[in-house]
């Protein structure tokens, strides 16, 4: 590991104005960054700790969001009682990653940047432009069995593998920041990340310095919700793909349908066509198919995962089908 300055912010203010320098790093849980250290893919010359600052607590907001302070853990916020009897769909998605010891580290903030999980990335003698700009793509034709089928570009077909980023994409979730200079910013996260364009290293629209201090929910969604996720095994392992569905039912027909993607996208994957589909309508598997089918128009194998087309098909239909056959329960109940 390389030699580098560590140093603990007492205030989000300061943190905010000691990362400003270039090559310093904030450290949460550090369950990503501290692998990535290691492997001297990232290798900051500072290391601000905010793990002590006081951005822990989730609060109800006037409206009945929620807001949850950065340093809050995966854990936490999965076992919160508001989360799991109003927004479900984020406890499931928590609950379905990573380990108990991880989630018991990891945090908000941390969770929506940690980095992919591409092998190319991590492995130093490949060609990575995420790591390396410029020096190119091993995973295009090389083993692309986990990478992204929709959002890629010829620089870069990374999959973003968050779980809480897919459920809080669904949700409407806003990223409340506070930049080196004191300004406070609220960033919806449907423009938080951005797709990979020519440059995949800059992967969110932060700035240098920039701090997240807490994500806000908007009030409950109030329907029936679900978080299903395909992988290699039942825990400890990354979305094949994941949806994250909520539909309310109003005189039988889908109402606020909200479907967030994750394994398949660049960034958690939300495609507000698809919604507008089933909305208004009565649940049927010919529409299901419908909306598939207009989610994955776009979508491009690149030979390893080529099976994730498919799949995300019958995984969306599993999902639309669970909630919506809750509704058939409540109606004849
Ligand atoms: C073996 C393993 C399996 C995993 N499986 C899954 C899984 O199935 N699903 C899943 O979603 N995740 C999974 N994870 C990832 C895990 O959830 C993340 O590592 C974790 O959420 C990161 O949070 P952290 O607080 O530890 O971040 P850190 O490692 O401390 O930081 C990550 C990045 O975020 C930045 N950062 C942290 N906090 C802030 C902030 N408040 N403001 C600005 N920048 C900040 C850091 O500078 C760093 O760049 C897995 C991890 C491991 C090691
Ligand atoms: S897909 Fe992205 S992260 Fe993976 S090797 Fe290519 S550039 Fe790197």
């Amino acid at each position: 590991m390389r030699p580098f300055e560590y140093t603990r912010a007492a205030s989000p203010g300061e943190a905010g104005q000691m990362a400003a320098a270039p090559d310093a790093r904030f450290i949460a849980g550090g369950t990503n960054l501290l692998d990535l250290m290691k492997l001297q893919i990232e290798t900051p010359d500072a290391l601000i700790d905010i793990s002590r600052l006081d951005l822990a607590a989730i609060e109800r907001t006037d409206d009945r969001g929620l807001r949850i302070g950065a340093l809050v853990t995966n854990a936490d916020l999965a076992a919160d009682p508001d989360v799991r009897r109003h927004w479900p769909l984020l406890s499931r998605a928590l609950l379905a990653g990573a380990s108990g010891q991880l989630r018991n580290k990891a945090t908000t903030g941390g969770n929506l940047l940690q980095r992919t999980r591409c092998g190319y990335f991590y492995e130093p003698s490949a060609r990575c432009n995420k790591r390396m700009p410029g020096s190119g793509c091993d995973a295009m034709e090389g083993i692309n069995r986990m990478n992204a089928i929709l959002g890629g570009s010829s620089a870069c077909i990374a999959v973003h593998p968050s779980d809480m980023a897919v459920a809080m994409r669904a949700l409407d979730a806003e990223v409340e920041t506070l930049s080196a200079d004191g300004a406070t910013r609220r960033i919806p996260l449907g423009d938080f990340y951005r797709l990979p364009g020519e440059d995949p290293s800059v992967e969110t629209v932060l700035a240098p310095g920039e701090l997240i201090v807490a994500v806000v929910l908007p009030p409950p969604h109030g329907g029936w919700q679900t978080y299903r996720k395909v992988r290699d095994r039942a825990s400890y392992a990354f979305a094949l793909v994941s949806v994250a569905a909520a539909v309310r039912l109003e005189d039988g027909l889908m109402r606020d349908v909200r479907l967030a993607f994750g394994g398949i996208g660049t960034m958690p994957w939300r495609d507000q066509r698809v919604e507008l589909v089933l909305e208004g309508k009565a649940p049927s598997d010919k529409l299901f198919d419908e909306a598939a089918r207009l989610l994955l128009q776009e979508a491009r194998g690149h030979g390893h995962n080529d099976f994730k087309i498919p799949l995300t098909r019958r995984t969306l239909m599993a999902a639309l089908r669970e909630t919506t056959a809750s509704f058939e329960e409540e109606t004849s109940a």
